[in-house]
């Protein structure tokens, strides 16, 4: 069956596509009330947070534009130190969308969902005119347990740098996809629970985290110095990128440093809990190969310098322009 505008009138059609595609899928207590707005009970600091996913192609290598909309929301909620709870979600569809893929989606979100232990409590379908797209928005809303502070304000000298995983293979995959290019390059599209989880519970004393997506870790360092108004050093050799997407960015002139991920993130850590803090990433799942990339020092304040290979110091810009449209 492929989407009609009469999906999205609001009247039977409508209410056919949510309870055939998206209740069936999502159902939970919150959800089935069917009222205008999920009442959910929390009493702590909230995060909120919304994320829209444009991806082209909406399946690809490791992953599909319902996965990506999850884990997008969910990590962002994680590495502000709360603990994600329920997601929104809304749905704009283009005529002639096959209700398979649509279908295809909404179940790889559910399975995502319940991997990152969130629910979906409240969503919204349109219908526009169109070429058979699909567009994902989604918001999400977690709990941040007392005394949890996590931010580029409690970055201080001394700190290490660390990154989850290998950089840039969400990016390389969905480059591939769009330049019709066979490679075995996937997505890290993942949520990060279970590793952001481990180094809360291990009392690591985590002072800021970010998941590098658009812009890559070098674009998250850069902003990191500029809000804590210190120095961030790298070393090349420390940067994990993994041989095919190192070859295939090298062909395209592209560098690992600013290509995005959907699956990994930067913890600035205090010294004293680095390599206890690594031996965590690395025993969780998606965290195998995490690596302690670099050191916060009061040198130039603002600035992010990379040592690189072959000795030299050279200083990390920030992303002018941008490389590829719509990988998330
Ligand atoms: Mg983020």
């Amino acid at each position: 069956m492929k989407i009609t505008t009469a999906h999205g009138s609001g009247g039977k059609e409508t209410g056919t596509l949510i309870q055939t595609i998206f209740a069936a899928q999502f159902q939970n207590p919150v959800l089935d009330r069917m009222e205008d707005a999920a009442v959910v009970p929390g009493s702590a600091q909230i995060a909120m947070t919304t994320d829209s996913f444009v991806v082209d192609p909406i399946f690809f290598r490791g992953g599909d534009i319902g996965r990506l909309a999850v884990c997008g929301t969910v990590n962002d909620l994680l590495v502000s130190g709360a603990v994600p709870q329920y997601l929104t979600c809304g749905f704009i569809l283009e005529e002639g969308l096959d209700t398979d893929d649509l279908e295809r989606v909404v179940h790889s979100m559910q399975q995502t969902a319940q991997e990152a232990g969130v629910s979906i409590v409240a969503g919204d379908t349109k219908v526009i005119e169109g070429h058979g797209g699909l567009y994902i928005n989604t918001a999400g809303v977690g709990f941040v347990p007392e005394g949890r502070v996590v931010g580029a304000r409690q970055i201080q000298p001394g700190d290490k740098v660390l990154v989850s995983g290998n950089l840039g293979d969400h990016h390389t995959t969905i480059l591939c996809a769009r330049l019709a290019m066979e490679t075995e390059i996937s997505s890290d599209c993942a949520p990060l629970g279970g590793m952001v989880g481990a180094l809360f519970d291990a009392g690591i004393a985590v002072h800021a985290m970010r998941d590098i997506t658009r812009g890559g870790l070098g674009q998250v360092l850069n902003e990191y110095a500029k809000a804590s108004g210190t120095c961030i050093t790298i070393e090349e050799t420390q940067l994990p990128v993994s041989p095919s997407v190192l070859h295939l960015s090298g062909v395209l002139g592209l560098d690992p440093l600013f290509m995005g991920n959907e699956g990994k993130l930067c913890a600035i850590v205090a010294p004293r809990d680095a390599e206890n803090a690594l031996q965590i990433l690395r025993s969780s799942p998606y965290g195998a190969d995490a690596r302690i990339c670099g050191t916060v020092t009061d040198q130039d304040a603002g600035i992010v310098l990379m040592e690189t290979k072959i000795g030299g110091t050279r200083v990390v810009p920030e992303l002018y322009g941008e490389g590829l449209p719509r990988i998330c």
